[in-house]
């Protein structure tokens, strides 16, 4: 289901105002996590007044440790939702696993599967079955092939809405956090009609490497960005090093309409 065929259009994932694989690049923006009322609503409208087209933050958190911050979860979830009603973004954030499935399908328009959920294949069965749009990122040890074939579980469920997204994956390199998979984007593309979003923040881990690779991404065929901002990156509860503060997200959303510009 998840194959490019002749008979198979691009799949375009239309979220009424947005639509992801549509032509124009489509940017989800905002905080690793929700942390506060104000810290949201704040990075919003920040996000959307530079020209975000979706809103983006992690209620439930996967984390490394479990002593870090694991965010906020129904209360996330509500913030999130006061924060579409403010600003007009539709938003998206991650189910952690299937026990949050119902509350977080209740509030988002698209849900996360996040990267370490890429095989969890329970969870990517139950979030096609809510119906909402479902984008499964690529775990950071999954093959093409098998990113594919976490889509396709989502698809079997009679969902069509369903986005890849590109998020990095783990190699030799250390001097980034993750290796971000050009490859993987045109690949995917190539070999399926689903839209892909590209995510340079978790992709390489670093702030200042964020802009080259958002814009290499749509030039390789992406179909849109995730893109982490934060109003004080260096006091984020998650992921600030590869944060961007609201200015150089500013300045990243200028680019990327210059590049889109271009004919
Ligand atoms: C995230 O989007 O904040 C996140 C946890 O991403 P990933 O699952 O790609 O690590
Ligand atoms: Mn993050």
């Amino acid at each position: 289901l998840a194959a490019r065929t002749d008979a198979h259009q691009a799949t375009i994932v239309d979220l009424g105002s947005v639509k992801i694989g549509g032509g124009q690049p489509v940017v989800m923006a905002g905080p690793c996590s929700v942390e506060s009322e104000s810290q949201l609503l704040n990075t919003a409208y920040a996000v959307a007044e530079a020209g975000a087209h979706m809103l983006r933050g992690g209620a439930f958190k996967p984390r490394t440790s479990p002593y870090a911050f694991r965010g906020l979860g129904e209360a996330g979830l509500k913030i999130l939702a006061k924060a579409r009603a403010e600003t007009g973004l539709p938003i998206i954030t991650e189910a952690l696993n299937t026990a949050d499935l119902d509350l977080v399908a209740e509030y988002t328009d698209v849900i996360q599967i996040g990267a370490r959920n890429m095989q969890n294949f329970a969870l990517l069965e139950a979030a096609g079955r809510t119906g909402r749009p479902v984008m499964v990122k690529r775990g950071p040890a999954g093959t093409i092939e098998e990113w594919l074939l976490a889509a396709e579980y989502v698809l079997a469920t009679g969902n069509p809405n369903v986005i890849l997204c590109e998020r990095g994956i783990r190699t030799f390199e250390n001097a980034t956090r993750n290796t971000l998979d050009l490859n993987a984007v045109a690949m995917a593309k190539h070999r399926s009609h689903l839209p892909v979003i590209v995510d340079p923040s978790h992709g390489t881990g670093k702030w200042y490497l964020v802009a080259p690779l958002a814009l290499a991404g749509l030039a390789v065929g992406g179909d849109g960005l995730m893109i982490e901002v934060h109003h004080d990156p260096d006091h984020a509860s998650s992921d600030g090093p590869q944060s961007l503060n609201h200015e150089h997200f500013a300045d990243l959303m200028e680019k990327i309409n210059q590049q889109s510009a271009q004919p």
